[in-house]
């Protein structure tokens, strides 16, 4: 469908990049009644945003580091995440497994817990199974002698649809929004950024925006983007790391609790329960490359498992049993080279480089997003907003309750298949149960494995930004991602969603085949890591 003309049109805020960030200052300024653009190349959320460990952590090891401030910041962006959106931001247990004679002292690290239990917001309401930690001293490597310490984090399984949420209130707000839309060039002249060019992915058609402000939120492509648009800097933006997941099935004896050690360097290494899924994460490979074509790689997959074998040598996990891999760059401030350094953000004002009205966003992290909006607003002298629209703490969990049971009595549904709505829709699913209840072939599921729902995916098309079938079925109704999932579901879901859309068999064809080939690239099968070696050869 043709989308709206935008050329010569004002906007007092062009925020450039759809991640999690771009999407976190757009949804700021519109709130604040600023005339706002979000423009995204590719998917809103389709780069670091949803390649991500899908960790909501307050931050307890930078307490090593002495960085009180960015602990409360993280503890404080957390309580309000779990506060705001208790459906997918959710307390996990963690423990920690420290050998014996390995960098970290089980010590001081038990000092920096005791330390951080004390701040406000620290502590969380998880149920703490004793027998979780039995069953990772058993599977720890006996060779070793191991400190377990536990502690309750925050996991959100899927950043997609935080995104989806926040997006769906950008546009609430008077927000414009354009996913499959690139930024050419950012238009400098005179010493300040008068505004952008850009061109509609689908039509090519290439339109020119006027801007009092831009931000640059394009993450690991940032740098490219001053490039392109002409600004010299003396230093570096950013420093690009690439890092890699790889899922793999649940194995016997597998704690429910994350659990995460460190690697010879000091990095964190994690193995997370995700999705009915083990998330094993990440490795950290320098990369200047095109973040576009970030994808992890025969060595770091083998340097993951590695990991994993070292920490439990008796799973003898495999190659073989790695579902998917897949790898994103992150953007990280130039010269951070500690830990907390990685996690904080920069706001770079390009004043001093000959663009005035031009600020770049680089770092951050998912419990820090919201915060970064606020800081690019108050940067750029939009006023910040008071309160919050959250429910209260001690209504969440009640809430939670209340909308599964709403769910299940309209649709007739079990409780345990309307809680997989409300966990992806929250305070929506009432709605989305409304719209499925209008005909069998919005209830019918998406395929035969899955409980989600045709209505989920149409909703999607129709109310939050999905242009294509893999927008829907990849980020905001992400059923792709399930361990199930084959090319005969996708199959299945694209005919399904087609009879609903209405449409013709050659757009329904052409919706299978892009979402297959995205989903390809997105998610690394076992099988093509030898072509992957071939073509590294
Ligand atoms: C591997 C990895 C693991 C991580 N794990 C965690 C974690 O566990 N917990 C946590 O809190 N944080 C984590 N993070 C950080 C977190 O993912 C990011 O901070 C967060 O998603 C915000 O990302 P972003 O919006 O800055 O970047 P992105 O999500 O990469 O968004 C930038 C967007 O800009 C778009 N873009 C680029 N150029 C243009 C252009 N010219 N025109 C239009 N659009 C353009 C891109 O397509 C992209 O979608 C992790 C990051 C990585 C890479």
């Amino acid at each position: 469908m043709p989308r709206r003309s935008l050329e010569s049109q004002h906007f007092q805020v062009v925020v450039i990049g759809g991640g999690l960030s771009g999407v976190a200052i757009a949804r700021e300024c519109a709130r604040a009644g600023r005339r706002t653009l979000l423009l995204e190349q590719n998917d809103f959320g389709s780069a670091a945003s949803s390649h991500c460990s899908r960790t909501i952590h307050g931050g307890w090891r930078f307490l090593e580091g002495g960085e009180i401030g960015l602990v409360r910041d993280c503890l404080r962006e957390r309580q309000k995440l779990l506060r705001e959106r208790p459906h997918l931001v959710r307390p996990q247990q963690f423990l920690f497994a420290l050998p014996e004679g390995g960098r970290r002292s089980a010590m001081s690290a038990r000092t920096s817990l005791w330390l951080y239990r004390r701040m406000p917001g620290a502590t969380l309401q998880v149920h703490s199974d004793r027998s979780d930690y039995n069953k990772l001293e058993r599977l720890l490597d006996p060779a070793r002698r191991w400190s377990i310490l536990d502690y309750e984090d925050a996991q959100c399984e899927f950043p997609e649809r935080l995104l989806a949420e926040w997006l769906r209130e950008a546009v609430a707000a008077g927000a414009e929004v354009r996913n499959h839309t690139q930024v050419l060039a950012v238009d400098v002249r005179q010493g300040r950024a008068r505004g952008i060019l850009l061109r509609d992915q689908f039509s090519g058609k290439e339109e020119r925006v006027e801007a009092l402000w831009t931000i640059n939120a394009t993450g690991a492509w940032a740098e490219r983007l001053c490039q392109r648009s002409g600004i010299n800097r003396k230093t570096p933006l950013l420093h690009g790391v690439r890092e890699a997941h790889i899922v793999l099935p649940k194995f016997s004896g597998a704690p429910n609790s994350a659990v995460v050690a460190e690697t010879s360097e000091g990095r964190a290494f994690s193995v997370v329960p995700w999705n009915e899924q083990l998330l094993v994460g990440t490795t950290a490979v320098s990369d200047r490359g095109d973040p576009a074509r970030a994808a992890a790689s025969p060595e770091e997959i083998e340097s993951l498992l590695g990991g994993l074998r070292r920490l439990f040598p008796q799973t003898r996990l495999s190659r073989r049993d790695v579902r998917y891999a897949y790898a994103a760059i992150r953007a990280l401030p130039p010269g951070s080279a500690k830990d907390d350094e990685a996690h904080s953000y920069r706001l770079q004002d390009h004043e001093e480089d000959g663009a005035a009205n031009l600020l770049s966003v680089v770092g951050g992290d998912l419990v820090l997003a919201m915060q970064l909006g606020r800081e690019v607003a108050t940067h750029i002298g939009v006023p910040g907003r008071r309160g919050s629209a959250g429910p209260a703490e001690s209504g969440v969990a009640p809430q939670l309750d209340r909308w599964t049971v709403e769910v299940a009595e309209a649709l007739g549904l079990s409780e345990s298949a309307a809680q997989s709505l409300v966990e992806w829709h929250g305070g929506r699913s009432g709605e989305i149960a409304r719209l499925a209840l209008s005909s069998p072939a919005l209830r019918a599921p998406l395929c035969q494995h899955t409980r989600h729902m045709v209505a989920e995916a149409v909703e999607s098309l129709q109310h939050e930004c999905a242009l294509t079938l893999a927008d829907a079925l990849l980020r905001r109704v992400p059923v792709t991602l399930a361990s199930c999932w084959s090319a005969e579901c996708s199959r299945q879901a694209s005919a399904r969603v087609a009879t609903v859309m209405g449409w013709n068999s050659e757009q329904a064809a052409q919706e299978l085949e892009t979402l297959e080939t995205e989903r390809a690239a997105l998610l690394v099968k076992p099988s093509q890591f030898s072509a992957l070696e071939a073509a590294a050869d």
